[in-house]
């Protein structure tokens, strides 16, 4: 018979198998379990909504057979089976294709190998060739007369053809390697070996994991005499990790259970795991991953915990359990109070399901909280993660969450590293009137602008908005405890004395004409030029009046359908302290013009705005100069 040959990819894959030298080769079992628990689940669904499909308790087990002598383990279920096409497109092609882009894109970074790839992601049903040099499928698909048979010994490719079997199902034979020097394969052989694997990987699995056990028990009409007793037995406990009292499980149990449910590769930053009763009754198991998914940013995204009745799968990504600004938690959810066959549409309105989400709500908000408190550092690392999510969540919705929310946000500050708005309050003199921020491309850039230092030499801090979101949020928020947020880029920030002011005032009104002059060589641009006494020792700086702040109009302009309205209105300041001021005011008008406009494209530069004309303000420099 013709052999056919395996798609790139997964050859590439089971090379990886075949050859690898992952030391935990014993994953095998647990991913022809998980597929067999997978097959038996979907045939159980069916049974639920069509009657002609019924399920005894016989149908719903697994089983695992040795052979030594022929050195096989076969895995076998009642499931729902494969047609001859299925058998090809599920194991001719490797389905979970993102374990391959995961090596391709981490590819010559350190310690990212196949070994890793493997023990990271499990790669199902070609984990198998680990262990094994030949590989038998046999199957037929619910509702089929025929069935067919996959046979396969690695790379070189596999055959798919017709024979009997009796029941619907699937039952893979390994034929297990012969031992080498470094490996030893026999153990796979052994009924103990698989056993302690079962209890290891596969306890929650629903459905009872069967298996022979030869045992020795005491021959009652011998006394001291013992016989051989051969009996099935079912290895797993069934109970599912969740329903586990917290006090039987260990954290390396809820590590491993996430890892493998939720294809993550490292430790969860965070397990939540509670049990309620009350107006719902459900337990949920949720977790905080270290690192994003890949596509967290992107539109693909689907947020959502699975959802459980009473152990049955019955969702896989429910959103509606989920605000958005916690859409990074992983987990499920498991209620007796809703019903199996529920529609997508109808759970969206169930009174239950609502009640469970606002107590998940909350407890995920606690537990942060929690940790924000006893483990700052762990709270700092999640934050840069997925903090902007929390800050989003204070805008979205009208500010709905704003008061929920307001105590889990940071930001960085002048005053070094991290801080919550309640610490930077703790830390504000009575003197000081308002909670000060600026924005701008990055923490350094915000502390070298020209007010901030001032702000600073005054002995107040200054929170440094670097995220798009900030000000928005802000903005949303209004105030902290009683004070407002200024930013100091703005003109609503002034500290000076009464006496400073009135000299300032005069300073403006003396030169008036010529910073109307200034503002007319810049055109419609800024909305007005002026001396300030805010710079400390800086010479220039743009300021924005109204509404909308610089960075704000930055943002607007950046998104889809920017509306051109909406544009911060600037004022060029001139420090009335430095010595370019003397010289404004002595220079004749074709210097002015030219003092002004060096003095508008720098000011633009320091606040990160692009100027109209390089070529010529670089010109203009060196004409002065
Ligand atoms: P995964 O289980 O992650 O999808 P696998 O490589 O383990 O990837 O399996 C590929 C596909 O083969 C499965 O998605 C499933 O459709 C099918 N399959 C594997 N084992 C069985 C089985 N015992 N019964 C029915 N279908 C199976």
């Amino acid at each position: 018979m013709r052999k056919k040959q395996f798609k790139a990819e997964s050859k590439k894959l089971l090379d990886m198998m075949i050859n690898s030298i992952y030391t935990h080769k014993e994953i095998f079992l647990r991913e022809l379990i998980s597929n067999a628990s997978d097959a038996t689940d979907k045939l159980y669904f069916k049974s639920l909504t069509d009657s002609s499909i019924n399920a005894s308790a016989d149908d719903l087990k697994i089983r695992i057979d040795l052979d030594k002598e022929k050195r096989t383990i076969t895995i076998s279920d009642k499931g729902i089976g494969m047609t001859a096409d299925e058998l090809e497109k599920n194991l001719g092609t490797i389905a979970r294709s993102d374990s391959l882009d995961f090596k391709k894109e981490n590819e010559g970074s350190e310690g990212i190998d196949d070994v890793e790839v493997i023990g990271q992601f499990g790669v199902g049903f070609y984990s198998a060739f680990m262990v094994s040099d030949k590989v038998e499928v046999v199957s037929k698909a619910l509702g089929s007369d025929e069935a067919n048979k996959w046979i396969s010994e690695g790379v070189d490719g596999y055959t798919v053809e017709p024979c009997e079997k009796e029941e619907t199902g699937t039952t893979v034979t390994l034929y297990i390697k012969e031992n080498t020097e470094n490996d030893n394969y026999d153990e796979f052989l052994e009924q103990y070996r698989i056993e302690e694997l079962v209890k290891k990987y596969s306890d929650y699995i629903r459905y009872p994991i069967v298996m022979e056990m030869t045992s020795q028990v005491p021959d009652k009409d011998n006394e001291g005499e013992y016989i051989t007793e051969i009996n099935d037995e079912i290895l797993n406990s069934r109970v599912p990790l969740w329903r586990k009292n917290k006090s039987e499980i260990k954290n390396e149990d809820y590590n491993n259970f996430y890892k493998q449910k939720f294809y993550d590769y490292t430790d969860p930053a965070l397990v939540i795991h509670t049990k309620t009763e009350g107006q719902a009754t459900f337990d949920a198991l949720m977790f905080i991953p270290k690192n994003a998914p890949m596509d967290f940013y992107s539109k693909d995204f689907e947020k959502g915990l699975q959802l459980y009745s009473n152990g049955v799968l019955i969702m896989d990504k429910c959103p509606d359990l989920l605000p958005d600004y916690f859409s990074f938690v992983r987990g499920l959810v498991d209620s007796a109070d809703l019903t199996l066959n529920i529609s997508r549409e109808v759970l969206q309105h169930d009174h239950q399901l609502k009640i469970i989400a606002k107590a998940i709500e909350k407890k995920i908000r606690t537990e942060l909280s929690k940790m924000l408190k006893k483990d700052r550092e762990g709270y700092e690392a999640f934050y840069n993660t997925f903090g902007i999510q929390l800050k989003w969540g204070i805008y979205a919705d009208y500010g709905m969450n704003k008061d929920s929310l307001k105590d889990l946000i940071m930001f960085k500050s002048s005053n070094g590293g991290y801080t919550t708005l309640k610490e930077y309050r703790e830390r504000m003199a009575d003197s000081q009137e308002s909670i000060y921020y600026a924005s701008g491309d990055s923490e350094e850039k915000i502390a070298l602008l020209p007010q901030c230092e001032a702000i600073k030499e005054k002995g107040y801090e200054v929170l440094y908005f670097t995220d798009d979101v900030d000000e928005f949020a802000i903005q949303m928020l209004m105030e902290y405890d009683g004070k407002h947020f200024a930013n100091i880029l703005k003109d609503d920030v002034d500290l000076s004395t009464d006496d400073e002011k009135k000299e300032l005032e005069a300073k403006n009104e003396n030169a008036r004409e010529m910073l109307e002059k200034m503002k007319g060589f810049i055109g419609d641009e800024v909305t007005a030029v002026r001396f300030t006494n805010k710079l400390g020792s800086h010479a220039v700086s743009l300021s924005a009046e109204g509404f909308v702040s610089l960075e704000m109009a930055k943002v607007l302009s950046q998104m889809p359908g920017a509306d051109e309205n909406v544009k911060a209105q600037l004022v060029l300041e001139i420090n009335s302290e430095h010595s370019i001021a003397e010289k404004l005011l002595n220079a004749d008008d074709e210097k002015l013009e030219k003092y002004t406009k060096i003095l508008y494209n720098q000011a633009r530069l320091i606040a990160g705005l692009s100027i109209n004309n390089p070529t010529e303000f670089s010109d203009t420099i060196c004409e002065m100069m």
